[in-house]
């Protein structure tokens, strides 16, 4: 352990945010890191735990305690403390191939279970592992590393996702020769085509892939196994194995009059064409300028089109959510070490209060219906409250409340409210057999479907989650079907 008083002597500090004003001036990444010493504190802090939570990765009533990689997160702290940066990165790449993903994006659920939180504020985890990744991508430790012998069998990669991308990276590794394949332009999921760039750099995920690239992984994008011709028995053909890390990419929708106006969208369909226009320059096809935005779900993607529309230069952005808010902190039935159920204040509602002066965030509140005009393009959004309530088995239930309805103004609405499972055309053409939930059935410890030789992991398995479980599921995938190759 680094330092035993750390946790004593320095406060939790992070590195600061570049103000709203500033950063909706453009999509690009606008957190900054602590210099060195500051960061050798925030290592110091950690108090090296005999049972550390951060690490467990465990599930408390549904929800992820702890982190799922099971990081080596006091020893990457101690040497963090100890400014022995080349040996924290060891550390860091034992359990986790793409610290500079994590790093940005995980909801840190590590952070969640660090016993510091209980009485103080928790060490600075996912900073920390940040810092070590950057420094090492800035100084060059970061070597692509081929595997030295390869294996006559072949594997075909479904999906270039976080849950693709780690699966290839670890078969890559064990010898085997990895085709991944990717139905869009470009490699990289939601890594690529959902988290905005703001939280993401591109650059980031672009400087991964030619890693991978030069290790030996094949990568074919505008390449729809399910529906180009000469892929559709390739894939059955040619290959030893088959990995389905397809993603959970089929929308919720709403079944209400109007739905089908024009200037209705999915949240992933607006973002990725976003993403698109940033990288290929070309005309936005669905631009918030100037419009009047209403998103519809309350999560962390709704958060993402709040931000994405005010970058585009909206008019006006409300975001609304069925649910009730969240409470302020932890209540007394959510204790540590389970994942906090605190509501926050995301990059996106920070810069909506701050550009329009108040929260966009409106909760127990559903649409009813949507309106539009002569042309059918959607000019209005029918609001209405609920209250909850729990009925006779103790379900939770939700009705309308009288005299609530209001009709709004809107020009765009953006649907985030979460994801179905896998889409209808990829279970059918594998015929791979689904669960309760839509999503491919394939048991968490051998990651194998219905079908020989077809794996699943990811999204595609265990529904929309979180890029640190797409990882941790490709890197057990890997492992699994490694088994299953030598045993053949
Ligand atoms: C807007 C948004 C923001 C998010 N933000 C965060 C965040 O900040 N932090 C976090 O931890 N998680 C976040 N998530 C969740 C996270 O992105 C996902 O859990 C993660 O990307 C899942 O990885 P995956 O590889 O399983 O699937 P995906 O990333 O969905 O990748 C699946 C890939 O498979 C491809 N594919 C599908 N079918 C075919 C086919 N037939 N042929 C070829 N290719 C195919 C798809 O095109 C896609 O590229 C976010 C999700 C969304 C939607
Ligand atoms: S729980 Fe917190 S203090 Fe304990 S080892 Fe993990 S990071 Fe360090």
């Amino acid at each position: 352990m680094g330092k035993a008083t750390g946790f004593l002597e320095f406060e939790r500090k992070s590195g600061d945010d570049k103000t709203p004003k500033e950063r909706v001036e453009n999509f690009n990444e606008f957190h900054n890191l602590l210099s060195k010493e500051e960061q050798i504190n925030q290592g110091a802090r950690c108090m090296d735990c005999g049972v550390p939570f951060c690490q467990s990765g465990i599930t408390i009533k549904g929800m992820v305690s702890g982190c799922p990689l099971n990081n080596l997160i006091p020893e990457f702290n101690d040497l963090l403390y100890k400014d022995n940066l080349i040996l924290a990165l060891d550390r860091l790449l034992k359990t986790n191939p793409f610290p500079e993903f994590t790093g940005r994006v995980c909801p840190a659920p590590c952070e969640s279970a660090c016993t510091v939180s209980m009485n103080s504020s928790a060490v600075t985890i996912k900073e920390n592992e940040r810092f070590i990744i950057d420094f090492a991508f800035e100084n060059q430790y970061i070597k692509s590393n081929p595997p030295k012998k390869r294996k006559d069998k072949t594997i075909a990669v479904i999906g270039s996702g976080p849950a693709g991308l780690s699966c290839s990276y670890y078969l890559n590794q064990y010898g085997y020769k990895v085709d991944v394949f990717e139905r869009e332009d470009r490699i990289g999921g939601l890594l690529t085509y959902g988290i905005p760039n703001m939280k993401l750099d591109k650059a980031i995920v672009n400087r991964r892939i030619n890693f991978l690239k030069e290790e030996g992984i094949n990568f074919y994008t505008n390449s729809d196994v399910c529906i180009n011709e000469s892929l559709k028995t390739k894939v059955f053909t040619e290959y030893d194995a088959i990995v389905l890390a397809t993603g959970a990419s089929k929308p919720r929708d709403l079944n209400i009059n109007g739905r089908n106006s024009k200037g209705i969208y999915f949240a992933v369909d607006f973002l990725k064409e976003n993403t698109r226009n940033l990288l290929n320059k070309y005309e936005n096809n669905i631009n918030c300028k100037d419009k009047r935005v209403l998103i519809i779900g309350g999560g962390d993607t709704g958060t993402d089109c709040v931000a994405t529309s005010i970058r585009q230069g909206c008019k006006s952005v409300l975001q609304i959510e069925i649910t009730k808010p969240l409470p302020k902190d932890r209540l007394y039935d959510n204790p540590w070490p389970e994942w906090r159920k605190s509501l926050k204040v995301d990059y996106g509602q920070e810069e909506a209060i701050d550009l329009f002066g108040e929260d966009p965030r409106r909760y127990c509140t559903s649409v009813k219906e949507f309106l539009y005009d002569a042309s059918e393009k959607v000019t209005g959004a029918k609001l209405v409250k609920v209250n909850w309530f729990k009925d006779n088995l103790g379900n939770l239930k939700f009705r309308e409340v009288e005299n609530t309805e209001e009709i709004i103004d809107v020009d765009i609405v953006l649907l985030a409210m979460g994801f179905v499972g896998t889409e209808d055309y990829i279970s059918n053409f594998f015929k791979v057999d689904l669960d309760n939930r839509n999503n491919i059935e394939a048991d968490y410890n051998n990651f194998k479907t219905n079908r020989e030789k077809i794996f699943s992991c990811g999204d595609a398995r265990r529904g929309q989650s979180l890029v640190v479980w797409a990882i941790k599921e490709g890197l057990d995938a890997a492992k699994s079907i490694n088994e299953y190759l030598n045993l053949k």
